[in-house]
């Protein structure tokens, strides 16, 4: 197939300073919870992002002297001359498939208390550091800047030693020195480098004229630069942008714009929509005659050709969208986007970073995977005998799983109770602003439908004495999960009392289409993750008059993970939902509901007409248990939608695999020991 020539303007090469970039296609960089821990791992997975097509690969931040170390985040780290091998393997990773390697440096000064250097932290001025870590950031002197200068220079050195094509000058998403200089939030310094815009931009300039003089010739500049911080007066806006570009806007080779903090550029689907950004990038190319890129949740390639014909953006920035498919450009340009794996916009992406453990996808699950246990995102490996198996429950798990065992090469058949596909992601994307989330089945609907190995049986709730009499060599059970409806969950590990008289209904009832007859419900959340939030949402908006409980300090409490909690909050109270944190929904008596202050133990009474429990949920693994089969998902173990499709993709890559017995069922790289060095005195 070929692609579309309305698309060719996506493949046009595009000249940054000495090097070009062979598409429009850029994965800005991103965070990814590997980083300096687990280099190879890292470096494979931006290879394949290359191999997808992405003309520009880039790293994640990476911090270059131990003065600002972002830990304990796992970010990318060259410090020294030690650290430059495991650049080395990532630049050729990227190189492999003709793609440019780029690296952004990070100095994260007040954004970063310094934890495993316990070197004090620096900033413009002497303010406490932007988390609530409870140290401050000590007022650079024209040493320390000196210093700052002299080191990120060394880097740089260090990373053409490296092999890179790209390097960039970082002053965005609130976490860089250099944007603290530039802000007049933070910079309340009286020198040369505080007052004026001028002044406070000379630091960035500074360092963007010693990066410059390095590359010159070898390796192009990119310079990352928030446009507007969102903060209203006080925060950078864009008057003061305009006036910066006048200063430095011919300065860089690439300008990478962004807007507002991490949580704001990376905002998840609930809060957002395609292309959000183009209003804040409008007019930023008129400011300067190098190239612009920049992202905005960007899947479609019918948006991102019009951003780049209404001269938005010159390169299409991508992080997310290349996380969910690597291959995204090189299924435009083979004539086939039907393929693309559209980002949900759920950001489990970024709860990688949040957790420091490896990156992961819902839509994606070799994220991550591609070296660890040797997973592509496109290329499976063929299946090792002819053998038929039957799959149960065409949910996330089910239809993974039935869809990777078809690209294997196996005979499947894919038996599904309902006449739809999807299983909990049909209800979920149902709910209040997860509707983008119905991307995890339309594309595995759209796979199956082109795997004529693959048979789908719909209306077709099995059985296992049916099961048995198919005969097939065999059985992977993915029927779910049911919500619990007794209170079981976090904080009660056996049922609660709860009154029989008032109304109660699970997660399950609400999304069946099952409302609470009463006005005044209490939702209680021992699940803290989206569900209860959104589900408080759906009543409100049904005009309920709902109180939401939760044991956790906020509400919706792993969604800081997500870094969506502000969103949510923000969200719920403008619903007029009533937030009760740190309490416990202790029992239900006599139509009145009694809670338990988590840390007091006090409680008090909170009248009600229904309740909602959002706590717990079993497997459902009857089938399973019956059949001696093997369950996967959240008939296994009820977990994220993600885990489910995770499941779904090692059933399919287990099959005929080696056993993995009691050894690592993945591959690590394990420290190696240095020499023992002086003894410390007993
Ligand atoms: P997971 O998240 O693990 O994929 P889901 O709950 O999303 O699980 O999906 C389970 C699917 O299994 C649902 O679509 C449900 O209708 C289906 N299912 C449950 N029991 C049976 C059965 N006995 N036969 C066929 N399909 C079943
Ligand atoms: Fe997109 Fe979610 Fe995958 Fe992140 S985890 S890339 S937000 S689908």
């Amino acid at each position: 197939m070929t692609r579309d020539p309305r698309y060719d303007v996506l493949f046009e090469p595009v000249r940054l300073g000495p090097v070009t970039a062979r598409n429009r296609f850029f994965q800005v960089p991103h965070c990814n919870g590997m980083g300096h821990r687990d280099p190879t791992a890292h470096a494979v997975m931006r290879g394949v992002k290359a191999e997808g097509g992405w003309a520009v690969v880039c790293t994640e931040e990476v911090e270059f002297h131990p003065s600002s170390d972002l830990s304990g985040f796992i970010e990318g780290r060259l410090w020294d001359d030690a650290d430059i091998p495991a650049h080395e393997r990532l630049v050729e990773q990227v190189h492999a498939h003709r793609s440019l390697a780029g690296i952004e440096f990070v100095h994260g000064g007040m954004a970063s208390g310094n934890l495993y250097a316990r070197l004090p932290a620096l900033g413009p001025s002497n303010l406490p550091v932007t988390g609530h870590e409870p140290v401050q950031a000590r007022a650079m002197s024209r040493e320390d800047i000196a210093d700052l200068r002299r080191r990120h220079l060394q880097a740089v050195q260090r990373s053409l030693r490296a092999g890179y094509d790209l390097v960039y000058v970082y002053a965005a998403h609130g976490l860089t020195t250099l944007q603290h200089f530039l802000s007049r939030r933070y910079n309340l310094r009286d020198d040369e480098y505080g007052g004026t815009l001028e002044n406070r931009a000379r630091l960035l300039r500074e360092v963007l004229e010693d990066t410059l003089e390095e590359c010159e010739g070898r390796a192009a500049v990119a310079c990352r630069l928030v446009v507007d911080e969102l903060l209203g007066e006080g925060g950078i806006e864009r008057p003061e942008i305009e006036q910066l570009f006048e200063l430095v806007g011919e300065l860089p080779d690439l300008w990478d714009v962004m807007v507002g903090f991490w949580p704001d550029d990376s905002r998840t689907s609930r809060f957002t929509h395609e292309a959000w950004t183009e209003d804040h990038f409008r007019g930023i190319k008129q400011l300067t005659s190098k190239p612009v890129v920049g992202i905005g949740w960007l899947t479609s390639p019918d948006t991102m050709i019009r951003l780049i014909r209404d001269g938005v953006v010159d390169l299409i920035g991508a992080a997310r969208p290349s996380i969910a498919d690597p291959f995204l450009p090189l299924k435009i340009e083979e004539g086939r986007p039907e393929d693309i794996r559209e980002c949900i916009g759920c950001n489990i992406c970024v709860t990688g970073d949040w957790t420091s453990t490896p990156i992961r996808c819902t839509q994606n699950p070799s994220m991550g995977e591609e070296w660890r246990r040797g997973w592509h995102p496109e290329h499976f490996r063929p299946a090792g005998s002819d053998a038929k198996v039957l799959v149960v429950g065409a949910g996330p798990a089910g239809l993974e799983a039935a869809m990777a065992l078809g690209k294997r090469g196996y005979d499947v058949t894919l038996a599904e109770a309902t006449r739809e596909l999807g299983g909990r992601v049909l209800r979920e994307a149902r709910l209040p602003g997860l509707a983008a989330w119905i991307r995890v089945v339309d594309y595995r609907r759209g796979q199956l439908a082109k795997l004529p190995n693959v048979e789908l049986a719909l209306e077709s709730e099995v059985t296992a004495d049916e099961v048995r009499g198919y005969g097939f060599d065999h059985v992977a059970i993915a029927t779910g999960a049911c919500w619990r409806a007794d209170g079981v969950g976090r904080w009660h590990t056996t049922p609660p009392v709860l009154d029989p008289a008032v109304e109660t209904l699970t997660p399950d009832d609400l999304m069946a289409g099952s409302r609470p007859a009463g006005e005044r419900i209490l939702l209680f959340d021992d699940d803290h993750y989206y569900l209860g939030g959104v589900l408080a949402e759906l009543l409100a908006a049904e005009g309920k008059r709902v109180t939401l409980v939760t044991p956790a300090p906020r509400v919706s409490e792993w969604s800081v993970n997500t870094m969506e909690h502000e969103r949510i909050h923000r969200r719920l109270v403008e619903a007029d939902v009533e937030l009760v944190t740190a309490q416990a929904l202790a029992a239900v008596a006599s139509g009145v509901a009694r809670l338990v202050d988590v840390y007091t133990g006090r409680d008090e009474e909170l009248p009600l007409d229904g309740l909602v429990l959002v706590t717990a949920r079993l497997p459902n693994d009857t089938l399973a248990l019956e059949l001696g089969a093997t369950a996967i998902g959240d008939a296994y173990a009820p977990g994220t939608i993600a885990s489910a499709v995770w499941d779904g993709r090692r059933y399919a890559e287990e099959l005929d695999g080696e056993p993995h017995g009691d050894g690592v069922p993945f591959r690590r790289e394990v420290v190696e020991l240095a020499p023992l060095g002086v003894e410390v005195p007993a």
